[in-house]
């Protein structure tokens, strides 16, 4: 599938319009695509499937990201959240990255670690090198695990033993088990390896095995993204300079990282959850590597090339599938991932960090430049309108005074709503 993501005058289309022009972009059956309109009829039951204890479900807003290249082919993004400005941001950042070509990515094989815990070791280093000894038995047995996994070219592909000192005179043996798990998150396929494989661990180290899981620290699995912005089409110069400064101040700073972060995240979780998959694990992932060199750090890198234009760049892991998990149980992620045309979980990976990174780029464009809540407010001014109780047109008549009036708070909002009322 090959779409143009440039998409001029979309933001003011309806949401229906904006269906039928994604439907057209895509070439796509409007069928395969409609579960992002209408809920499935059985989506109750599908929800009972997923979880325990269901009594209904949720719906958050599903925004499509314009302008998108990614590595020279365009994406139209599925965007699931319920913050405003995130989806107008990252469209706006992607089309001046447009200018000198888009994002260009790469992506590590789709490697996760499963750990095993041993405890009660009196000779912990000579038991790690006793699983060495072992390596390809522990191996073998692990893939006997999976053999859809192998068959598809993925599969357990190494050991790495590690002695954690824990204070209190507790050392712990842990092994971890290195799996290309392919087109899936793979928490599930390395969980059950891990599992297979505690008697064998035990055997071989002679000690008692505690903990059988995955690593969120998915540092195998990193996705990586970068892009050149134009300085003009950024504001100029100080614009630039603006982004620097607030960039430095995010890498020195935990405080302001972890909202620099957050704005990274806004992207990121958007594509994740709308793609079905596992909001949780990559967040965890991506925070465990802000602060993987011992001191909570901001995640995407920004510097000026000789030409003046802003160079942002950014390295997260990314452990996302396109198997596995609601991706293929949830019919709106079943239709996000159609959408987006992507085949493989790798491709994912390198869309959704170019959409973080352009999320990252829009808040401090737009922090450097005019403020925040600028852009922000039309659609807060929205909420608090509704909130407040306007309905039909209404709605556009508070948000104007809201807005004219400088105050975008609940309480005007009532006393304009009663004015309209009181006027009609
Ligand atoms: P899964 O077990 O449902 O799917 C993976 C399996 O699908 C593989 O083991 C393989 O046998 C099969 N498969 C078919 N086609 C494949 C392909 N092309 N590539 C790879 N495998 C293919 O799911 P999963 O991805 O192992 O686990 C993801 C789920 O686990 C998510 O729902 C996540 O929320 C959940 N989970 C997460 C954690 C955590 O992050 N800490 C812990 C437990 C469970």
């Amino acid at each position: 599938m090959s779409v143009n993501s440039r998409i001029p005058g979309f933001y003011k289309l309806s949401p229906a319009d904006r269906f039928k022009a994604v439907v057209e972009l895509t070439g796509l059956p409007e069928s395969e695509l409609a579960s992002l309109t209408q809920p499935a009829p059985d989506m109750l039951s599908i929800a009972d499937r997923m979880i325990e204890n269901v009594v209904g479900t949720l719906s958050i807003p599903v925004g499509v990201a314009a302008n998108f290249t990614v590595n020279g082919r365009d994406y139209l993004i599925p965007m699931a959240t319920e913050e405003p400005s995130v989806v107008a941001a990252a469209s706006n950042m992607a089309s001046v990255a447009r200018i000198n070509g888009g994002f260009f990515t790469s992506a590590d094989q789709p490697i996760m670690i499963s750990q095993i815990q041993l405890v009660g070791k009196k000779d912990p280093y000579g038991a790690r090198l006793k699983l060495y000894e072992r390596r390809d038995d522990i191996l073998a047995l692990a893939n006997e695990q999976d053999p859809l996994l192998v068959k598809l070219g993925g599969g357990a592909r190494d050991i790495d033993v590690r002695i954690v000192e824990a204070g209190a005179g507790r050392i712990y043996v842990v092994l971890h088990l290195i799996v290309d798990v392919r087109d899936a998150m793979g928490a599930n396929a390395v969980n059950t390896m891990a599992e297979a494989l505690a008697p064998l661990v035990a055997e071989i180290a002679d000690a008692r095995v505690r903990l059988r899981i995955l690593s969120n620290k998915a540092d195998r699995r990193m996705a990586r993204v970068r892009a050149t912005y134009d300085a003009a089409a950024l504001g100029g110069p100080d614009v630039v300079d603006g982004i620097i400064d607030a960039y430095a101040f995010a890498a020195a700073d935990p405080y302001r990282a972890a909202t620099h972060n957050k704005g990274i995240m806004n992207g990121i979780t958007a594509v994740v959850l709308a793609t079905g998959n596992d909001t949780r694990a990559v967040e965890a992932g991506c925070h465990s590597h802000a602060a993987a060199g011992g001191r909570y750090t901001s995640l995407s890198h920004y510097e000026k090339d000789a030409a003046g234009n802003l160079v942002g760049t950014m390295e997260v892991p990314m452990p996302v599938g396109l198997v596995g998990g609601a991706t293929k149980t949830h019919p709106v992620a079943q239709a996000a991932v159609k959408l987006l045309g992507v085949t493989g979980a790798q491709e994912l990976a390198q869309v959704i960090v170019s959409v973080g990174l352009a999320q990252n780029t829009g808040a401090l464009r737009a922090l450097a430049a005019e403020g925040i809540q600028k852009g922000h407010m039309s659609l807060h001014a929205r909420n608090i309108a509704v909130m407040a109780g306007a309905q039909g047109e209404e709605i556009e008549a508070v948000v104007a005074k809201l807005r004219s009036g400088g105050h975008v708070r609940m309480d005007r909002a009532h006393a304009i709503l009663d004015e309209i009322r009181q006027g009609a």
